[in-house]
This record gives C-alpha cells, sequence and structure tokens, in this order.
C-alpha cells in the first residue's frame, strides 16, 4: 500500500513538464535535496521510479546529458559524473548572493523549486492520521536560503535540528494545503480540504446539538443576502462578467449555500482566508447595489 506522500510525489511525477524557466529550478530542487557529493560525481537517490525518471527529464532538458536508472532495494538512482554537468551545478550551488537570486527567475520558478524539493527530500503524513509535511536537508545553506524561499511564498515552516542535519516542518493544515496547491498538487490539496470539511461538519453537529444554532443562523442569513445579490447580477449582467476573482466566489456561494465563509475559503483555488472571502463578498453586495 503506498503512502499518501508516495502517492502525492508520484502525481508530482506526471505533471507536464514545462519547457520554461522552471526546468532548472525544479532539477536543483530535487538535487539539493536527493543528491549526494562523492568524490567527482553526484549520486541522486529517489524512493519513486517516476520522479526519479521526472528527474532524468528534467536533466535532459536543461543540461542536455542523459543519465542511467537503476534501482538498488527499494530506491533508485542514478550518477552524475559529466564534468560540465558537475561544474554547472556548484555554479548554482555557490551563487554568493543566495541560489534563489539565480535559479529562480520569475515567481513560477519558486513553486517548481519547491515541488523539486519536496520530490528530493519532502514528506508528509496522511491528513486523516495528521497534519505534518516536512523537509530533510543537511546543509546550513540549503536550509537558510530554503526557509528564505518558502517565506517569501507566505509559507512558514519551522525549524528542528535532527541528526547532524535539519528538518523544516509545518503541522498547519493551512501551510500544507497551500504548499501543495504551489507544487500542482490539487489532488492531495483537495484530500486535505476534504478531511479538514469533514471534521468541521462534525463538529458543527456537536456544536449545534449542544443547542448552540445562532452561529448557523448567522451563516445562513450572510448567504441569503449574498444569494440575492448573485441572482441580481446573474439576471442583470451576468456572472461571467463579473472580473474572475468575483466570480469563482460568486459560484461557489450559489452551489455551497449553507457553508461559512471559511469553509468557502477552503474551496478556492488557491485556498484564501476568511477575511478574503467576505471582502470579495462585499464587491459583489457593491456591484448589485448600484445596477
Ligand atoms: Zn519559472
Amino acid at each position: 500500500m503506498k503512502t499518501f506522500s508516495q502517492r502525492t510525489k508520484e502525481m508530482l511525477s506526471k505533471l507536464e513538464i514545462e519547457t520554461s524557466c522552471c526546468c532548472e529550478a525544479e532539477m536543483m530542487g530535487i538535487l539539493m535535496f536527493a543528491g549526494k557529493f562523492r568524490g567527482t560525481e553526484i549520486r541522486v537517490s529517489l524512493e519513486s521510479l517516476d520522479a526519479i525518471k521526472r528527474f532524468a527529464e528534467l536533466l535532459k532538458f536543461c543540461l542536455g546529458t542523459e543519465v542511467q536508472i537503476k534501482s538498488l532495494r527499494s530506491s533508485y538512482f542514478c550518477v552524475l559524473s559529466d564534468k560540465k554537468v558537475l561544474q554547472k551545478i556548484l555554479e548554482y550551488e555557490n551563487q554568493k548572493s543566495g541560489f534563489s537570486q539565480s535559479l529562480i527567475k520569475n515567481e513560477c520558478c519558486s513553486a517548481a523549486f519547491l515541488r523539486g524539493a519536496f520530490l528530493g527530500g519532502g514528506t508528509m503524513t496522511d491528513p486523516n492520521k495528521n497534519y505534518n509535511m516536512e523537509f530533510k536537508m543537511y546543509s546550513t545553506y540549503i536550509h537558510s536560503e530554503f526557509k528564505k524561499l518558502l517565506e517569501n511564498m507566505g509559507l512558514g515552516f519551522r525549524t528542528i535540528k535532527k541528526n547532524n542535519g535539519f528538518v523544516l516542518y509545518t503541522k498547519n493544515s493551512d501551510i500544507i494545503c497551500d504548499a501543495l496547491a504551489h507544487m500542482g498538487a490539487f489532488s492531495a490539496q483537495m484530500e486535505i480540504l476534504n478531511v479538514k470539511i469533514e471534521k468541521e461538519v462534525r463538529s458543527e453537529i456537536t456544536r449545534t446539538s449542544n443547542g448552540e444554532t445562532a452561529n448557523m443562523d448567522k451563516v445562513m442569513e450572510a448567504s441569503s443576502r449574498h444569494l440575492m445579490a448573485i441572482d441580481d447580477i446573474e439576471k442583470i449582467m451576468g456572472i461571467d462578467n463579473l472580473p474572475d476573482d468575483l466570480k469563482e466566489v460568486a459560484v461557489l456561494r450559489r452551489d455551497f449555500k449553507d457553508l461559512s465563509l471559511e469553509q468557502l475559503g477552503k474551496k478556492m483555488v488557491p485556498p484564501m482566508s476568511k477575511s478574503g472571502v467576505n471582502h470579495r463578498l462585499k464587491r459583489i453586495l457593491d456591484i448589485a447595489e448600484n445596477l
């Protein structure tokens, strides 16, 4: 039986490789987390065959070099020994300004690096059991650079020192969802959201059965105001003519009438905070009022 983490990695490995600025970032993400220097070569080993195949493809695209994939017990590996390739990799790693400067050419590349890092050295727990995502690394330099990169993406991970290395981890389900969305692991993100919603519904039922129906009433009252506004917009100008950000919220509000703003926010891609959803709904109310 494959773990949640393994399934997520397989899924990520099958994403189309875009022949863009992001390729190098993803390749180096895998290398920095799964590559080991041994004298004049680097050995990259991964648990998943799909992931190592993806690494080989990225390598071929970025540096024009082909590698042979071999297997050892339950993992797969390849060895890079071409001098020019090693030189190029060292150049990336030894940037004085930090590797993010050289690898992250555009905003999209941060996400690609994160995907590579996860494929190379990340794991996560099945959300049905627990919320946990972590990345292991041994170099102080990679740790500080990667932590900075995560922070720039709005992903706050904590550090613990372990076995001569570092583990960056989070147990916050919102951060895990955001990280998965950045990587492009939308099905894994959906699984977590579903688990969260289920948990929330269960606790909501407990609360209401305790006689606390006031909250739910408030949700329904606000929802009906929004629905009337959305209805007016649909009749007079059409929901399709709303700006894209408002359209997404309007459609979700209409389709999930009894969800709270927080729950609606979790259904958005990428997920959004309660106040963000509230802000957009207010703009929708304003538009409806001025029709
Ligand atoms: Zn890019």
